[in-house]
């Protein structure tokens, strides 16, 4: 049994690492649409600065129009003086050359508060645009990278299933199913807990002296009656290091036991 045992803790390994590599997976789309929906945002307020600045430079454009038909009347009305015959005739001319320079005057400060605009406006796209465009390149790097990220794990994650499969042909029917069961159950992919000194160490708690004395037997499968893991023995060198009682069943356990 302890042999089976062995296998179970390889099998838990290997489980372990397809959890935390698959736990990685289930991370990265959420980070990658809060990433692609931080480039349409930046993006957007580029285009909207952009489209305030052309809007008021339409506005302007609209402007000086207007303006330089006022001058061109002026122009006009100014021609006009030779053909006044009496007084009358020449102070209605002044008037409408007052209007008319009064209005151009208007239009001509409306341009300026324009421009005044423009350029506040150039300024704000001028001081966010190097900022965006950098923060737009970065996300769009680190979007690449967990592109390339997730396809590297899914390949890792298919050889670990595959060198799964093979550890887990060579492991009892029941003993297998059991393990299946519990890792179906568990919310951390944790199935296999070493005891230690009367203590499971999946879930710190105190086991039973006769659960405890059973499970360094290794003849049969026990489980925390906590945390619902399988027990095993655990590795006898641990327990020399922390003084504890030594536990290591050197009979039974062939010392090329390997780790990983
Ligand atoms: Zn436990």
């Amino acid at each position: 049994m302890l042999e089976e045992l062995k296998k179970l803790k390889k099998l838990q390994k290997c489980d372990e690492q397809i959890f935390q590599r698959e736990t990685v997976l289930d991370a990265l789309p959420e980070e990658n649409e809060r990433l692609e929906q931080q480039i349409r945002e930046l993006g957007n307020k580029l285009t909207d600065l952009r489209g305030g600045v052309s809007l008021h430079e339409d506005e302007r454009r609209k402007r000086e129009d207007i303006l330089n038909r006022g001058e061109e009347k002026l122009k006009g009305i100014t021609g006009k003086q030779s053909a006044i015959r009496n007084k009358e005739e020449y102070n209605a001319l002044l008037r409408e050359i007052d209007n008319i320079k009064r209005f151009n005057k208007e239009i001509s400060e409306e341009v300026s508060e324009i421009d005044r605009e423009i350029e506040i406006k150039k300024q704000e796209l001028e001081l966010i645009e190097q900022e965006n465009l950098k923060k737009i390149q970065e996300a769009k790097q680190k979007l690449a990278k967990n592109l390339e990220q997730m396809k590297s794990i899914e390949s890792e994650v298919e050889k670990k299933y595959q060198e799964r499969d093979k550890l887990a042909a060579t492991i009892r029917q029941a003993i297998l199913r059991k393990y299946e069961r519990i890792l179906e159950s568990s919310s951390n992919g944790r199935v296999i807990a070493e005891t230690e000194n009367y203590i499971c160490r999946g879930c710190n708690m105190t086991l039973p002296p006769q659960l405890y004395n059973n499970v360094l037997k290794a003849e049969r499968i026990e489980t925390c009656p906590n945390c619902q893991c399988i027990l095993i023995p655990t590795d006898g060198r641990k327990a020399d290091k922390k003084g504890g009682p030594v536990v290591r069943d050197t009979a039974e356990r062939p010392s090329e036991e390997e780790e990983e």
